[in-house]
């Protein structure tokens, strides 16, 4: 009996507050959301995933508050536990819960490109991409402390999918990782437009992606455009989500013109089509 009693009284305890996973169940490379309602005397800190922790933010309804938690390409599959920190009348609480991670079905694809590009042998080239690196990491990781976007995402360009997210890539024979993307076809000069509202965070030419362009629109969310042929904006500038920021080409490692548009959340890239779906049903409606 006593035991029950105790039972009871931990459990009780321990749904205290209504937290809300949108996907519990996910693959790698995906994203989930968690909304977390507006609670008297409850102030909510951060999302854990082991040493991980993502911020909590305000939804843009300004309704409730809602955290972002992606996961990587190579995180293993299983039950992972989440931590969500908070304050209860200033006395510091932990929440555990947990989502279950399932490898995607993610197929295997073979490149053949010029042996330059996927060994840069050349000690400038072997600078210049691990200077690029370095400067990609530091943009992703940079969280904005303002949230840009309340309409939901458009995709750049209305066009058929030529590779998905989350291939594996072997190149020349050689495993090199994964598609980080969605590449959609798009002769070279085609117009590409800003997946949602936000300020233009890069604009240049790099190595592998060629020209790049790459959004911030707040709080963590980034979208990538690569191997452009022709910007219309600067670092710097506001965009509204469907302007045209520039055109299509084949710049960088390619193997024929197209479009790699990629996200990147909490430094994370996620799959940017089941985040756009993720988003625009939950957190991002259109307003009149
Ligand atoms: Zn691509």
């Amino acid at each position: 009996m006593f035991r029950f009693l105790l039972f009871a009284f931990c459990t009780l305890s321990l749904a205290a507050l209504p937290l809300q996973v949108s996907k519990k169940t996910l693959a790698n490379g995906e994203t989930t959301l968690l909304l977390l309602p507006k609670e008297k005397g409850v102030a909510y800190e951060k999302v854990c995933y082991k040493k991980e922790c993502f911020e909590i933010f305000l939804t843009p309804s300004k309704q409730s508050y809602y955290a972002l938690i992606p996961f990587s390409y190579y995180d293993k599959a299983g039950n992972k536990e989440l931590v969500l920190r908070y304050k209860e009348e200033s006395q510091e609480k932990k929440e555990p819960f947990f989502i279950k991670l399932h490898y995607g079905n993610y197929k295997k694809e073979s490149i053949h490109v010029s042996s330059k590009k996927v060994n840069p042998k050349s000690p400038e080239v072997k600078k210049r991409t691990a200077r690029e690196y370095k400067e990609a990491i530091a943009l992703y990781n940079r969280v904005t402390p303002k949230l840009y976007i309340d309409k939901p995402f458009i995709l750049p360009l209305e066009s058929a999918i030529t590779s998905d997210f989350g291939k594996a890539r072997v190149y020349n024979g050689s495993l090199k990782g994964y598609h980080s993307g969605t590449d959609f076809r798009a002769p070279v000069g085609t117009p590409v437009l800003a997946s949602n509202d936000g300020v233009v965070a890069y604009v240049g030419d790099r190595f592998y992606s060629g020209g790049t362009i790459i959004i911030d629109h707040g709080e963590g969310i980034y979208s990538c455009y690569f191997h452009m042929s022709k910007y219309d904006v600067e670092k710097g500038e506001r965009v509204q989500r469907g302007e045209v920021i520039g055109l299509s080409g084949k710049s960088g490692r390619v193997t024929g013109p197209h479009l790699h548009f990629a996200m990147r959340v909490h430094g994370v890239q996620v799959n940017p089509l089941q985040f756009i779906e993720l988003t625009n049903k939950e957190l991002l409606k259109e307003r009149d």
